[in-house]
């Protein structure tokens, strides 16, 4: 059994990051998922939150490697 992450630049600061692909935040863009690191999550939440916007719920195992048969 082995495990897969995924990486890329997060969306909201460009910064690579790894993460599981089935349960990592993102936002949509142009029909594309792009995917929000854990820093982004933190800074981008009080700002929702008072636009009357809900938070970003960060699943765990979200910034984890996930099973190659959950793919
Ligand atoms: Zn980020």
């Amino acid at each position: 059994m082995g495990y897969v992450y995924a990486t890329s630049a997060c969306f909201g600061c460009g910064r690579i990051f790894s993460y599981n692909p089935n349960k990592v935040p993102s936002v949509r863009v142009k029909d594309e998922r792009e995917p929000i690191c854990a820093d982004c999550v933190v800074r981008a939440n009080p700002v929702r939150i008072k636009n009357g916007l809900e938070p970003i719920v960060v699943l765990p195992g979200a910034y984890e490697p996930c099973e190659e048969n959950e793919l």
